[in-house]
């Protein structure tokens, strides 16, 4: 895969994926993704972005201003066997 922004390569990488919403941060860490080696773009494959807004949808309102989750080992398994 190619960074779109900068055409640099992008690799595995996990990160920590972090959504503001309404004065709350949704913090999710141990995120697959693919990270651009030149200029650190992230992205995300689209059954992983799916599962990042479903958690912060699921997220309530009243979990605090910084709410930290795991991402699920059961989607990390999916992404390795690719
Ligand atoms: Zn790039």
């Amino acid at each position: 895969m190619i960074c779109p922004h900068c055409g640099g390569l992008l690799k595995k990488d996990i990160t920590n994926n972090v959504t503001p919403r309404n004065g709350q941060f949704i913090v999710i860490c141990g995120v697959p993704c693919y990270k651009c080696v030149d200029c650190g773009t992230v992205l995300y494959r689209g059954h992983v972005m799916q599962r990042l807004e479903k958690m912060v949808n699921d997220t309530p309102r009243t979990a605090g201003n910084v709410v930290i989750l795991d991402y699920p080992d059961s989607d990390m398994e999916v992404y390795n066997g690719h």
